[in-house]
């Protein structure tokens, strides 16, 4: 059997968003109306691996430690958070546009395209003076013209009117550029309300939107998107060793995803922002884009709950019950785009190899992850004896496995192996004649096509141990 992986296969990433859209895990958002730029809706297949990531992240984060706590926040928040955290100031990106046909681009991504180092947190002259020099080797991406404005700073928080009935939209209420705020304006609440003490740590999925100056990649940067956060709550000073612990436990997050070790790197940010002591990225090599950020964590200071103190005129500072000392916590930080994250795995599972002689599509999804855990056919659809049975046997199981069991009996045995494949369903049972006379089915493996028999009576029993 040759196994191709995604990495080794030209266009890779198109193969992957081909089969989003065929086999129904990511559709273009508003895609009857022609598409709305930067975003996208997930499918039933999709939602299923999805909440399949949150599960496993909320999983690591709250369930299997001692003092983690979680929280929901609302999206909307009082105006002040952004001026507090800099965002209606500093959240911006540095864009150019095209003299002829008005298409923006974003700096500092660009020339990186062309192997200059910059970033966003480059000041703007110093970003004026890097496209200057290397203008002549960018191309607009709509027009192909190598004429641009000068380098100035977009603000990426995108405004509401919410409760705002005046319409001179002098007070906007922002959509959250970062899902991380609510927990720093809950985190007295959340002293106040349960017995943690510093440290301990509250963990997040919440939504973002921001005002990318130029979506793409597919779901690599996108408008709207949705981050699981863990801000951790410690001693001043006390955050050498955390941050260091903090990095491994995320690290081997994603190899419990069943994420390639190799597919990974660690980058550590060169230009800190001013709070800052420490800062890397974890970074994916998706197909045809090559390594980039799924995840940062960050060394932040006190500096988010100072600055909520200072905006808000409320005591955020903490005093240690024992030694009654009194102080502003210090923050660590980790945040991941979930649907980058979706990407890598998805890439990573991605597989195309030959079984039986036949080339096939498979997504080699690890049991926890997989949209559809068991897929339950009647060998023959115009059989009514083994439909029936099927039906039984799908009906049983439903009530037994945990995630989605599905009955198929569309096409041919083939032809619903192939589909299952493709969403990487990991067992597909197949009823034919000789179940009705000796109960017992057929069982195939998704990545080996092995095909065992086994008993009816003993079904959930065999995938309980499986999916263990
Ligand atoms: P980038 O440099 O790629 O714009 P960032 O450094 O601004 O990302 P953070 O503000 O640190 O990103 O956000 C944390 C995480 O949120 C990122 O690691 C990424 O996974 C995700 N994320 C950020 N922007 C987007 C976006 N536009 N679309 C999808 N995910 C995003």
């Amino acid at each position: 059997m040759v196994n191709k992986q995604v990495s080794d296969i030209p266009n890779g990433m198109e193969k992957i968003i081909s089969l989003c859209k065929r086999r129904g895990f990511i559709y273009q958002g508003s895609e009857i109306y022609g598409g709305l730029a930067g975003m996208y809706d997930f499918g039933p297949y999709g939602v299923e691996l999805l909440n399949k990531i949150k599960a496993s992240w909320w999983k690591e984060h709250v369930y299997n430690r001692d003092n983690y706590v979680g929280l929901d926040s609302a999206i909307f928040k009082d105006p002040r958070v952004w001026e507090a955290s800099g965002h209606t100031k500093g959240f911006a990106d540095p864009l150019s546009e095209c003299k002829r046909c008005n298409t923006r681009i974003r700096v500092d991504k660009e020339l990186e395209e062309i192997g200059v180092v910059a970033d966003e947190k480059m000041s703007e002259a110093k970003l004026n003076e890097l496209f200057s020099a290397n203008k002549s080797k960018i191309k607009c991406p709509q027009c192909g013209a190598r004429d641009f404005t000068e380098v100035r700073a977009f603000n990426l928080l995108v405004k509401s009117n919410l409760g705002d009935f005046t319409s001179t939209g002098e007070r906007p209420v922002y959509l959250p550029g970062e899902a991380c705020q609510g927990i720093y304006l809950n985190y007295k609440n959340i002293l106040n309300s349960t017995r943690v003490k510093v440290p301990f740590g509250v963990a997040q999925i919440g939504k973002a939107f921001r005002n990318e100056i130029s979506p793409r990649n597919f779901l690599f940067r996108t408008r709207e998107f949705e981050q699981a956060d863990t801000q951790l709550f410690i001693r001043p000073h006390e955050n050498k060793e955390a941050y260091e612990r903090m990095k491994k436990e995320r690290w081997d997050w994603y190899l419990s995803l069943g994420i390639r070790a190799e597919n990974l790197k660690w980058k550590q940010h060169e230009n800190l922002v001013f709070y800052a002591s420490d800062a890397w990225d974890i970074l994916y090599n998706f197909p045809t884009y090559g390594f980039d950020e799924v995840e940062g964590i960050h060394d932040r200071t006190d500096y988010d709950l100072t600055q909520h103190m200072k905006y808000s005129g409320v005591d955020l500072s903490y005093t240690d019950p024992q030694t009654k000392e009194k102080f502003i916590p210090w923050i660590l930080e980790t945040s991941m785009g979930l649907g980058r994250v979706f990407l890598a795995v998805l890439s990573d599972a991605y597989t195309e190899d030959l079984l039986g002689g036949e080339p096939r599509i498979v997504l080699k999804l690890a049991g926890h992850l997989a949209p559809v855990k068991v897929a339950v056919f009647p060998l023959l659809r115009n059989k009514p004896e083994l439909v029936q049975k099927a039906e039984e046997v799908h009906r049983m199981l439903k009530g037994k496995i945990a995630g989605l069991v599905e009955f198929d009996d569309n096409g041919n045995i083939g032809k619903r192996y192939r589909r299952q494949d493709e969403i990487g369903t990991p067992y597909c049972v197949t009823i034919d004649f000789d179940s009705l006379e000796k109960g017992d089915v057929t069982v195939r493996d998704r990545d080996n096509g092995k095909q065992d028999r086994i008993k009816i009576d003993e079904l959930a029993a065999f995938f309980k141990q499986k999916f263990s």
